[in-house]
C-alpha cells in the first residue's frame, strides 16, 4: 500500500505571501479607483540586461544548428561557466582556494537550499535564524527533521533569535548544533554581518564539527568593506561552510533560472559507520543521481554577466535598486521609526511607530493599516517567525518613481 510522506501533512501552508496577495487583491476589489504602491515585492522589476538577452538569443540559435547543438550537459554545470565564477567571484576577489571544481552550477538558490538537506544525517540539529527565509525550515520538516509544531516553533530545530538588542545578528547557541543556516544580507531584515561576527559562527562550527549553509544570494548588493560577501573570506570556513549564490537578484534572473552552489572539497565530514565523507563528492553524487544540469542556453545567460557590459548592467541594476532602498531607509528614519537593511540590502526592515489606540500594533495591524490609510502593500514581519513580530519589510526591488511615491505617502502618515 502506498502511505504518503506525513511530513506534508504536518507542515502548514506556506501562509504569508498568499495571504499578503490575497488582502490586496480584496482591497483592490473594494477600492477600485486606488492605486496601490507595491512595497511588498521579492521580485525584481529591471528587465534582463541586454548583453543576457544577446547571450540567450545566440545560444539558441546554436542549438538549432547540428554543428553547435548541445544535448545533455555536465551535471556539474559547463566548465566554461564554474571558471569564470571561480575567477571573477573568488580568485580575483582573494578568496584563491576556491575552485571551478568546487562549483555547482543550480537553477537557482531555492533548489539547492531544499536539495542539501538529502546530505545531512536523519537525526540532525538544525538551527535556522528567526526571522528567516521559511524554506531552510519547511525543507528540513518535509525530510523529517522537524519533530512537533508548538506555537509556530519546532521542537527539532534551534531558532537564532535575531532581534533589535542583537541587531539582527544572531547570538552562538548554548548547545550543539549540527547544521546552521545563515543567511547575509538578510531576507527579511537587510542586516549584514561583518568578518568579525562571522568568524565567531565558523569557530564555532570547526569546534562542534558542524556545517554552515551561507545563503548569499544578496552579496551583490554588499558596499562596506567590513561586511562579508562570501564566506570563504573567513579563514577556515572552507573546511565547515557550503555557499549558496543566485543570479536572480544580482542580475534579474528571478525567470531564468541560474544560480550556484560551492562546496569546497576540502570539507570533510564522518558517517555513522567512521568513514570519512568528502560533502563535495556526496554532493556530486547526489546532483548526478537527481538532476541533469542547467539548460546550455541559460549558462550562457550567466557566463555574459561576466563581460565588461555584464559587470556594467549589474552595477547599474544594483545601484538601482540600492538608490531605492538608501532612499527609502532614510525616510523612514526621519519619522523616527526604528530601521534595519537598506545599506548592503535591497531590503528595508522597520518598526513604524504609528499613532494609534493600541499600545503596540501587530505585523498584520501595520500591514492593514499602511493599505488602508496609505494604499502601500508590505510584508508582515512576523510571516517570517515569531521574532518579527511589530516588524514589517518593504522592498527597494520596486520602481524609483513608485518607490518615491510610497515615500511622499509615508511622509504623509501619523
Ligand atoms: N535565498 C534567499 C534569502 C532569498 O531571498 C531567495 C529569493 O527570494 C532565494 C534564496 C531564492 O533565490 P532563487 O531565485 O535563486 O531561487
Amino acid at each position: 500500500m502506498f502511505k504518503a510522506n506525513q511530513n506534508y501533512s504536518i507542515l502548514p501552508e506556506s501562509y504569508l505571501f498568499s495571504e499578503v496577495a490575497k488582502r490586496i487583491k480584496e482591497y483592490r476589489d473594494s477600492h477600485p479607483d486606488k492605486e496601490i504602491v507595491r512595497m511588498d515585492i521579492g521580485d525584481v522589476s529591471l528587465p534582463l540586461p541586454q548583453v543576457v538577452v544577446e547571450a540567450l538569443c545566440n545560444a539558441s540559435r546554436e542549438m538549432g544548428e547540428s554543428a553547435t547543438f548541445h544535448g545533455y550537459g555536465p551535471e556539474q554545470g559547463y566548465l566554461f561557466l564554474r571558471e569564470k565564477i571561480a575567477e571573477n567571484d573568488y580568485h580575483n576577489r582573494g578568496l584563491l582556494h576556491i575552485d571551478a571544481d568546487d562549483i555547482f552550477i543550480s537553477d537557482g538558490a531555492k533548489s539547492d537550499l531544499g536539495n542539501l538537506g538529502d546530505l545531512f544525517g536523519p537525526d540532525m540539529r538544525i538551527a535556522v535564524a528567526e526571522p528567516g527565509y521559511p524554506v531552510y525550515v519547511d525543507a528540513n520538516v518535509l525530510a523529517g527533521r522537524g519533530g512537533r509544531l508548538a506555537d509556530g516553533r519546532w521542537s527539532g530545530f534551534t531558532y537564532l533569535e535575531c532581534t533589535p538588542e542583537n541587531k539582527f545578528i544572531p547570538v552562538i547557541p548554548d548547545h550543539k548544533v549540527d547544521v546552521i543556516y545563515l543567511c547575509y544580507p538578510n531576507n527579511p531584515t537587510g542586516a549584514s554581518m561583518t568578518r568579525e561576527e562571522l568568524k565567531k559562527w565558523i569557530d564555532y562550527a570547526i569546534e562542534n564539527k558542524a556545517l554552515i549553509i551561507f545563503d548569499s544570494a544578496y552579496e551583490a548588493y554588499v558596499r562596506d568593506e567590513n561586511i562579508v560577501r562570501s564566506v570563504y573570506e573567513v579563514d577556515g570556513a572552507e573546511k565547515v561552510a557550503v555557499e549558496i549564490r543566485s543570479f536572480s537578484k544580482t542580475a534579474g534572473f528571478t525567470g531564468v533560472r541560474c544560480g550556484y552552489t560551492v562546496v569546497p572539497r576540502s570539507l570533510d565530514f564522518t558517517f555513522p559507520d567512521g568513514h570519512r565523507a568528502s560533502l563535495n563528492k556526496m554532493w556530486n553524487r547526489r546532483q548526478s543521481t537527481k538532476f541533469n544540469g542547467v539548460g546550455y542556453i541559460i549558462q550562457k545567460a550567466a557566463e555574459a554577466l561576466y563581460t565588461p557590459e555584464g559587470r556594467k548592467a549589474i552595477k547599474e541594476n544594483i545601484d538601482y535598486y540600492m538608490r531605492n532602498a538608501g532612499l527609502l531607509r532614510e525616510a523612514l528614519l526621519g519619522k523616527g521609526w526604528e530601521v534595519v537593511g537598506g545599506e548592503n540590502s535591497p531590503y528595508v526592515w522597520t518598526a513604524p511607530k504609528l499613532h494609534s489606540s493600541t499600545a503596540a500594533l501587530t505585523s498584520w495591524e501595520l500591514f492593514r493599516r499602511l493599505l488602508d490609510d496609505l494604499q502601500i502593500s508590505s510584508t508582515p514581519g512576523s510571516g517570517f517567525g515569531a521574532c518579527g513580530e511589530g516588524w514589517i519589510r518593504l522592498t527597494g526591488f520596486n520602481s524609483y518613481e513608485k518607490t518615491l511615491q510610497a515615500i511622499d505617502r509615508l511622509k504623509t502618515l501619523k
